[in-house]
């Protein structure tokens, strides 16, 4: 993953010493070997021209804007989870392609973020190096559920246990129109507050069941996301 320091005409000068090292000791890349790089919004197709103690020099040869993202932008408003739960979840939706995690803070929420932002965003370029994605996932602010801002999306998804009729699958098969963005908001691992869904569904978000299982948090955010991602690509 590069940044526009990097490109100098038609070469990229990578020099940062985690992205060196794993050039040459992880991939052992040779001389003419063929390498991709990303820098946010485009694909390099590139071929090793030089490799130096300190960095490693490629040549441009095919640019790419993104093949890879998907038609509709999916976001993902989660509850903060505990320990290495939201790692997970950050690491899975990455993988997956969700473009934006908003972590959130809710009444039943019990996890503190302090200082979890760099290892967040870690977290989220060794996971897009993986899937070799281009665009890596947005990682918000925290934000509490009545600065969400709801009406920036075409539909809003609320999955809620308590809920026992109306289904995920039901909702999406009733879109007619063709939407341009999705927030799907799950709670953390207490669950939501009544009065957080009663305000929720008041916002005009739709509450739906994913089934009669309880699904850990970080579990109901991954299933949520790959149905949406495989709905809308
Ligand atoms: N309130 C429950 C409790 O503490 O026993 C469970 C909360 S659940 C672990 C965490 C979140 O996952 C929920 O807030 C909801 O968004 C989502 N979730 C889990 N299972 C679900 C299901 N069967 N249907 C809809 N949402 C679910």
């Amino acid at each position: 993953i590069i940044s526009e320091e990097n490109i100098l005409e038609n070469k990229i000068i990578i020099d940062e010493k985690g992205d060196v090292n794993h050039l040459k000791n992880v991939f052992r890349v040779k001389i003419d070997e063929k390498v991709r790089a990303v820098d946010g919004e485009k694909e390099y197709l590139c071929r090793v021209a030089e490799l130096d103690k300190k960095s490693v020099t490629l040549v441009i040869d095919e640019i790419f804007e993104d093949r890879f993202s998907t038609k509709v932008k999916i976001d993902a408003a989660i509850g903060i989870l505990k320990n290495d739960k939201m790692d997970l979840t950050i690491q899975k939706l990455t993988e997956i392609g969700i473009n934006k995690i908003i972590p959130l803070s809710t009444k039943r929420g019990v996890a503190k973020v302090s200082e979890k932002k760099d290892k967040w965003d870690l977290i989220v370029r060794e996971a897009l190096k993986q899937c070799q994605g281009v665009k890596p996932l947005i990682i918000d602010e925290v934000t509490k559920i009545e600065k969400l801002k709801l009406e920036d999306y075409d539909l809003v998804i609320v999955p809620y246990e308590c809920e026992d009729e109306y289904t995920l699958k039901n909702l999406l098969r009733k879109q007619t129109k063709e939407l341009k963005s999705v927030l799907y908001i799950v709670g953390p691992e207490g669950g939501f507050d009544i009065e957080e869904i009663e305000y929720l569904k008041q916002k005009g978000a739709n509450i739906v069941t994913l089934g009669k299982r309880i699904l850990r948090a970080e579990t109901a955010s991954i299933v949520v996301g790959g149905v949406l991602i495989n709905e809308f690509q």
